[in-house]
């Protein structure tokens, strides 16, 4: 019996493991996502804020080595400030957001973080220091509550609401059956992206980190909850250092500084409207979102019609 009892057991509890991971889909895609060529250096250390000053210095970075993405990226966001990343797709502004999160490695050149090469200090306390709202959030197959508190866990049920509210989460939790207890994920309520994404930002403003790493959701929304989200990410980025990977120009209009990418260099960068004057690439690149704008209210207004 007991030669039958020892392998069940082990089943067993090898069955709860994978089914504690499939539950925290977002845990297994940290483990999938973890690239095992980064490690700690010996003797690194904890990272030392002081304001959080990024910077980029002669960036070079490729996944593969036939195609080099970035070609030698060099760029500031001064503690405190806000920075956009623009231009094409396929340019590499959401490879910047990994190489600082250290997803990866610079082939050559350095990121620092208060002057600390990143490549030097703790990936801990280099992650602890980041808030990181990404493209796409998944949810745990747990409660609103349980995946708003992710961001801390030992934050009290007023802070939970408290962030929800900051992140202009709280009257669709509230319109939900169930409230903050209501189950969310592959068994429970489906969020669309924008409801996500405010959870996302939600959790940020409990994990309160000294810089946030934006990397904007390329799916279109409303254009009312887009206001909303841009709402909430202006109110969690105040006195934050805050780098914004963008796919839309709509958002990018405040930032201190906006970086134009293409094809992995920077072909402009300045204010919006130093930018616009310049009648260059941002400027074209506004000019043909205004046309798609356009056409689309001229479509909707055609649906109304019929
Ligand atoms: P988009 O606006 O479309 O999201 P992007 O400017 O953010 O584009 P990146 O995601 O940084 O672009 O990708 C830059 C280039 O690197 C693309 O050509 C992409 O195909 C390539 N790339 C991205 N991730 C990987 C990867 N994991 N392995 C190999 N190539 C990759």
């Amino acid at each position: 019996m007991i030669q039958l009892y020892q392998p069940l057991n082990f089943l067993g509890m090898i069955y709860r493991e994978i089914k504690q991971s499939l539950i925290d889909i977002e845990a297994m895609f940290a483990i999938l996502a973890r690239n095992p060529e980064i490690e700690d250096r010996k003797g690194a250390k904890p990272l030392e804020l002081k304001g959080a000053a990024i910077r980029f210095e002669d960036v070079r970075f490729s996944y593969d080595p036939e195609r080099e993405i970035l070609k030698g990226v060099s760029f500031e966001v001064p503690a405190g400030q806000t920075v956009a990343i623009v231009g094409p797709s396929g340019a590499g502004k959401s490879t910047i957001s990994r190489l600082l999160y250290r997803f990866y490695d610079v082939a050559s050149g350095r990121i620092t973080v208060d002057g600390q090469d990143i490549r030097d200090i703790t990936q801990e306390s280099l992650r602890a220091a980041i808030g990181m709202v990404p493209q796409d959030t998944v949810l745990f197959n747990d409660t609103l509550a349980y995946n708003i508190r992710y961001g801390r866990p030992g934050a009290g049920d007023a802070e939970v609401e408290r962030a929800a509210e900051l992140a202009q989460i709280d009257g669709f939790v509230k319109r939900t059956p169930k409230g903050y207890a209501t189950e969310v994920g592959e068994r429970g309520l489906k969020l669309s992206g924008g409801e996500k994404q405010r959870v996302a930002i939600a959790r940020t403003i409990l994990k309160d980190p000294a810089i946030l790493l934006l990397d904007e959701a390329t799916s279109a929304l409303d254009s009312h909850t887009e206001r909303e989200i841009q709402d909430a990410l202006e109110r969690v980025s105040r006195g934050r250092t805050t780098l914004v990977v963008a796919h839309r120009l709509s958002t990018v209009v405040g930032a201190d500084e906006i970086i134009v990418l293409e094809h992995g260099r920077i072909a402009e960068r300045g204010t919006h409207a130093e930018l616009m004057a310049r009648r260059g690439l941002y400027h074209s690149m506004w000019q043909r979102q205004r046309e798609v704008d356009e056409a689309k209210a001229t479509l909707s207004r055609g649906e109304d019609d019929l």
